[in-house]
């Protein structure tokens, strides 16, 4: 069942949120081999679910009371370990809740635990962790994606009905596309950053893994909206995003990018976001085909940018104020020297290094300087794409899942995997992906990109899609 389908049930008095949350704290138990939670909360998920189902029996429940949820493990969740996939944080209670944990709490969502995720967000195959791999649930020998991958995995194993994630450069809907999932990752600022580590500040922006748009329209609704302990988080009204959904797709002006069907782009991929594309213009749309000249040179602009912020954000991470320390220094720059030399991984270290050079005196001009001057390129394209059509469509990858430890030892191929998402981080542009076949058994995701706060524009696309078609229905066969 969808969460929607759970939320109906429960207020109908099919069953109770306790039920429901032993139900899925049993799957979870069953799929260790996935390695999709870092920590399982059942204490606090029982309490959760017996307070949602008093809320519910006095008349007071909404669509999300006493719904299951899962978090990634970069959102602070008060008296639980916070770790970011980072062995730095792998002593970290977090004292507060951050905004969107807060938020979903508010709604009546029952917390199952924490997922694994790449160490601080930094990945798309969720092998950076400390705390070891997530396996695709539809391939156990395939990465889910990443860095949202334990709550893509977790997900798409049913191990809970939606869970949280957050993309900085696809990190949601790279894994949704790979698992087979609805991935949404909203406008920058639409949603606090309040509570959830920053990795690269000017491109976080936390959203939904779920089954369905229609859930999506519903978790978003729940966690969006200003929060003043963010500076960056928008005063604009939250719209009732499931209201929306059945908008029509007649007459959307649907732009497909040009560069975005060129080389690398894997066969059956293209064959699936084509027939998805056809599938739009029989529901009504038109087709153009656009070029963005600046957006094959997103990934070298992102991996200046982020790399940047990212050394500035985890320079707070030296063992003294946050995280792990290292045994018996022999003095203050031993232990920062050994403790972030323990505490990071070879990624992470990578973008530190990366990030620091970019900012350094003699480089700041020619490296970050100009990439953010690309930015503004890339910016503009899209502003552009958008005074011409309603929303940009084509592929979420370049392929579907591949092999655990592909491409592990080679960055740049690792980096490529993010090709086609990277662009609406850059633009602050929400997106969202949904499953539009399978190729070799293994799902594909159709990007459909919005211009800004165009959340609900998105979400009645990606609901239309999901009333015509069964893919985002599809289970992975082990865990049906
Ligand atoms: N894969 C990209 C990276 O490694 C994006 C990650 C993300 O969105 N958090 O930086």
């Amino acid at each position: 069942m969808t969460a929607a389908e759970i939320g109906r049930g429960l207020r109908a008095g099919k069953f109770t949120s306790i039920e429901v949350t032993r139900h899925f704290l049993e799957r979870i138990d069953h799929a260790g081999q996935l390695n999709a939670f870092i920590t399982v909360t059942p204490e606090r998920a029982m309490q959760d679910a017996k307070s949602a189902d008093a809320r519910i029996a006095r008349g007071e429940g909404g669509p999300l009371t006493g719904v299951p949820i899962a978090h990634k493990d970069i959102f602070c969740t008060d008296g639980v370990l916070t770790s970011a996939g980072s062995r730095m944080l792998s002593n970290f209670v977090a004292p507060y809740d951050a905004t969107v944990v807060e938020r979903l709490a508010a709604a009546g969502m029952v917390m199952l635990g924490k997922t694994n995720m790449d160490e601080f967000a930094m990945g798309s195959s969720n092998e950076t962790s400390w705390y070891g791999p997530v396996r695709n649930p539809w391939d156990a020998t395939k990465v889910p994606g990443g860095s949202s991958g334990g709550s893509a995995a977790a997900v798409a194993a049913r191990l809970a009905p939606v869970a949280t994630g957050t993309d900085t450069g696809g990190s949601i809907r790279q894994p949704g596309a790979l698992t087979g999932l609805t991935g949404f990752k909203p406008t920058y600022g639409r949603v606090s950053r309040y509570g959830m580590i920053a990795f690269a500040s000017s491109l976080d922006q936390a959203g939904v893994l779920s089954q369905s748009a229609e859930d999506a329209a519903l978790v978003l609704a729940a966690m969006a909206g200003h929060d003043p302990r963010d500076s960056t988080s928008v005063d604009v009204a939250v719209p009732d995003y499931a209201a929306g959904l059945g908008a029509s797709m007649n007459g959307l002006r649907i732009g497909v990018i040009r560069e975005f069907f060129g080389e690398g782009l894997e066969q059956g991929t293209g064959r699936a976001v084509r027939t998805a594309l056809e599938g739009f213009k029989a529901m009504g749309a038109t087709i153009v085909e656009l070029s963005l000249p600046n957006l094959p040179l997103s990934v070298p602009t992102y991996y200046v940018v982020a790399p940047a912020e990212c050394s500035s954000n985890l320079s707070r991470f030296d063992g003294v104020r946050f995280g792990h320390r290292c045994p018996e220094p022999r003095d203050l720059l031993d232990m920062y020297r050994r403790s972030r030399g323990e505490g990071f991984g070879a990624e992470v270290k990578r973008r530190i290094m990366t990030g620091t050079y970019v900012l350094s005196a003699g480089y700041y001009d020619a490296y970050y300087l100009k990439a953010q001057k690309v930015r503004s390129l890339i910016n503009a394209d899209f502003h552009k794409a958008f005074n011409e059509v309603d929303v940009l469509m084509g592929p979420t990858t370049p392929t579907p899942a591949f092999a655990i430890g592909a491409k592990v030892d080679d960055p740049i191929t690792m980096y490529l995997n993010d090709i086609y998402t990277i662009g609406a981080n850059l633009a602050g542009l929400p997106a969202v992906s949904v499953p539009c076949g399978l190729a070799d058994g293994l799902p594909v995701g159709l990007q459909i990109i919005g211009p800004h706060f165009a959340e609900q524009r998105l979400l009645a696309a990606a609901h239309a899609w999901q009333q015509e078609t069964e893919w985002h229905r599809k289970l992975p066969p082990l865990f049906a």
